[in-house]
């Protein structure tokens, strides 16, 4: 039930959260390493740095939850000061709803450029066939009042926190955040443990760049990092190749199908990605999602020309 409730949530978080009743969702902390925590509630995972300067968190979820975070954040015992810093990993309102309430206690929120943009203007988020939901314009209060094109740093607790933009993977403004003391990163949406991702193709993402960034952190990272993925529980570099293994296998095979000159409709009907659906198909994103989802993103010109640029 509570998966359900969650990928329900993944759908509506994206639509308007105000109509969920958040009322008895409990927040989970749990101590990831050094003095990063995670915090589970509804929505994308929260990662905090929490110390004598204070606290930064990144992403926080839905706006009535806001209270429970904070109190949450609290209840580790560390500090009693604010939380100073709201870095969003992207624009989708599982982990930006937090912003309107963090900002007016007083929180800077920072994110890519790109965030603020879709933020503000509103539009439309989708994997460019049968997912496609409108996004509202966020209040004013809650876009980030620090944006970044290509990385920022937020040095606190004794930590350099950086934030990275990953061009056109989950979206166009995608930022992965890394705690290089801790030895933590957030990965955002690039890596989720719900099955097939939804990659948010209407919004600039593509699959191609969602594999760029799995293999960039696979790449850097010590091995034994520890990982909190946009959704899911605590995870490691190890499982992260497999998911980035999926992504490319899957990718391989529609490809073929697309060179092999089949339709959406055939591929879906060939079930083309069998091999994985067992273990990746979701509630959220269906195996058909998924070819829908991999075909537009392989086909769509726009994000080949985003990859040049990373
Ligand atoms: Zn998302």
């Amino acid at each position: 039930m509570r998966r359900l409730v969650f990928l329900l949530l993944c759908i509506a978080a994206i639509a308007a959260a105000q109509e969920q009743d958040f009322s008895k969702v409990q927040i989970k902390v749990t101590k990831v390493s050094g003095n990063i925590y995670m915090l589970e509630g509804e929505g994308g995972n929260i990662a905090a740095s929490v110390g004598e300067d204070g606290i930064v968190i990144v992403d926080d979820q839905y706006a009535p939850l806001a209270d429970k975070i904070a109190a949450a954040l609290k209840g580790i015992g560390v500090t009693d000061k604010p939380v100073r810093f709201v870095i969003n990993t992207h624009y989708h309102g599982d982990h930006t709803g937090g912003n309107l309430p963090f900002a007016t206690a007083g929180s800077t929120v920072i994110a890519q450029d790109n965030v603020r943009k879709r933020m503000e203007t509103g539009g439309k988020a989708g994997n460019g066939g049968s997912v496609a939901m409108d996004v509202k314009p966020a209040a004013k209060g809650a876009l980030p009042i620090i944006t970044f094109d290509h990385d920022v740093t937020v040095h606190l607790n004794g930590e350099d926190i950086r934030a990275l933009h990953f061009p056109a993977g989950h979206t166009d403004g995608d930022a992965i955040v890394f705690f290089p003391k801790a030895n933590v990163v957030h990965m955002g949406d690039d890596y989720v443990r719900y099955g097939y991702p939804f990659i948010d193709v209407t919004a600039g993402g593509s699959v191609q760049g969602m594999i760029a960034a799995c293999e960039k952190v696979v790449a850097v990272l010590p091995a034994d990092v520890k990982v909190i993925p946009g959704h899911g529980q605590l995870s490691n570099l190890d499982e992260i190749r497999e998911y980035n293994t999926m992504l490319k296998e899957t990718s391989a095979a529609v490809q073929a199908a697309i060179k092999a000159g089949k339709t959406v409709d055939q591929m879906k009907k060939d079930k083309i990605l069998a091999a994985w659906d067992k273990k990746y198909s979701g509630k959220f994103i269906t195996s058909d999602l998924f070819i829908e989802t991999l075909y537009n993103s392989l086909t769509n010109q726009k994000n080949a020309e985003f990859l040049k640029h990373n």
